[in-house]
């Protein structure tokens, strides 16, 4: 069995990007500037943006985080966006999810522009997803992507079936590994909460990937013995016994999963680590094709 390492994948991931921005800054050049938005003060989503900003750092790109308050206006939010997306020493905009209940999430993804979107959230972007043209992969499934090849994972003609169809990590994942594209080719089953017999199914994968934010959900009889296992999910649960009252878990049992997988990503350690390289390669991308 094969633990597919989210921390050695993302370290190749970071040290090559790292290696292109002091080349770039070499030349006297700006180094690529990621702008973040979080609204509120939700516990996860302020884990998650400190770490992109840590990374933003620690790969040599400029970050800017810019806070507002839970019950600001959609209006406020919208105006912010249309700042940065003017702003020529802005690459990358992303705009941490959740929002507030008060914001319509839709309209924020939409006000962002296209070529600034390094979540890849947009519609334009991914209607370039689906149709297989160059565009910004959100940034989970890209990670996946990127750890299927430090891996060497082959998918050609494999069958991967997705658990979970957000518009953040199951669909676009299942529409890239349809795609013909180097971590693609594969034959897609994309399962979601109606979905009948998903235990039959998800035993019938090469690859599964798991994205339901259900942990422990996919136990050792869903499993093909010798399939390549990738744990999207992360849940705060409850632990006294943890420093900070919880732990992080993913949707698979890993113990019962990993005795009978051929690879599996751990939770922490995997996927969540690759998520941050894959916005960090969108934000380069960004760059690069903005300021030439
Ligand atoms: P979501 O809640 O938007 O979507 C969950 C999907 O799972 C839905 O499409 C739903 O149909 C499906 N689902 C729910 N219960 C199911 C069931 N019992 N059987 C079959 N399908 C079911 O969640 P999301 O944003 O896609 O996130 C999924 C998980 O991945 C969460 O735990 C989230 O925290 C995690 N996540 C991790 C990363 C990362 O970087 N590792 C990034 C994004 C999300």
């Amino acid at each position: 069995m094969m633990v597919l390492d989210g921390k050695i994948a993302a370290q190749a991931v970071k040290n090559q990007l790292q290696e292109q921005t002091a080349a770039i800054t070499a030349q006297g050049k700006p180094s690529p500037h990621l702008a973040a938005i979080l609204v509120g003060n939700n516990g996860a989503s302020e884990t998650y943006v400190a770490s992109k900003v840590k990374n933003c750092a620690e790969t040599g790109f400029r970050s800017t985080l810019l806070r507002l308050p839970q019950d600001c206006s959609e209006t406020e939010l919208l105006a912010k966006i249309q700042e940065l997306n003017q702003d020529p020493d802005i690459d990358g905009i992303l705009v941490q999810l959740p929002l507030p209940a008060h914001i319509a999430e839709n309209k924020v993804i939409e006000a962002i522009d296209p070529r600034k979107d390094v979540d890849g959230f947009h519609p334009s972007n991914v209607g370039r997803l689906v149709q297989g043209l160059p565009t910004f992969i959100p940034a989970t499934p890209y990670g996946i992507l990127l750890l299927l090849d430090h891996f060497q994972v082959p998918t050609k003609g494999k069958h991967a079936v997705v658990i979970g169809r957000s518009n953040i990590v199951g669909r676009p994942m299942s529409i890239l590994l349809s795609s013909a594209i180097a971590q693609g080719n594969c034959t897609v089953t994309l399962c979601h909460s109606h979905t009948q017999n998903l235990k039959a199914l998800a035993a019938e994968a090469d690859i599964l990937v798991a994205a339901l934010g259900r942990p422990g959900y996919v136990t050792a009889d869903m499993v093909k013995p010798g399939a390549v296992v990738i744990d999207v999910g992360i849940t705060r649960v409850e632990d006294a016994t943890a420093a900070k009252g919880f732990r992080i878990k993913g949707d698979v049992d890993y113990a019962q999963v990993s005795a009978i997988a051929g690879a599996i990503t751990p939770v922490p350690g995997g996927v969540g680590l690759m998520t941050i390289a894959g916005l960090l390669k969108n934000t380069l991308q960004a760059y690069l094709q903005n300021r030439g």
